[in-house]
């Protein structure tokens, strides 16, 4: 998957969220990315946030929205990634074959990330440059 928010000069938020699915999937399966709350979603008034790894899982707990709502309830993005992570794992008997990481960023422009298992980094840009950061993990 590749996921994509970010803010301009005027606060204007804007996402969008591709994918080629997962390897081997059934045919005619949707995955997250093309379900708005899954996969993506934005909204102006508090922040944007896109998800990647097993879809399955983060349509169960609608991931993008959970962290957009969370955030509005005044949780960083970081913060509201983490949760999204523990959420997705309480849902789940055993996760050492799942992978799903989220990506948010508020109004203010704060970014934030989180996965299940480590080596998900995502890439910022901002007025200081561009970054690759690693975005942490609950598992090590
Ligand atoms: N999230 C995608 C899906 O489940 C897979 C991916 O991250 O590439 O379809």
């Amino acid at each position: 998957t590749i996921g994509m928010i970010g803010i301009d000069g005027n606060g204007k938020m804007a996402g969008s969220c591709t994918t080629s699915g997962l390897a081997y999937k059934m045919h005619g399966r949707v995955g997250d990315s093309p379900i708005i709350g899954a996969g993506l979603y934005v909204d102006d008034e508090v922040g944007a946030a896109t998800a990647t790894g097993l879809g399955e899982s983060i349509i169960r707990i609608c991931g993008s929205f959970l962290i957009v709502e969370l955030m509005r309830q005044g949780r960083t993005p970081q913060e509201a990634c983490e949760e999204a992570v523990r959420r997705l794992i309480s849902k789940h008997d055993n996760v050492d074959d799942i992978q799903a990481g989220f990506l948010a960023l508020n109004k203010d422009g704060e970014a934030g990330a989180y996965a299940v298992q480590p080596g998900f980094n995502y890439a910022l840009h901002n007025r200081a440059g561009n970054e690759l950061v690693d975005s942490g993990s609950m598992r090590s």
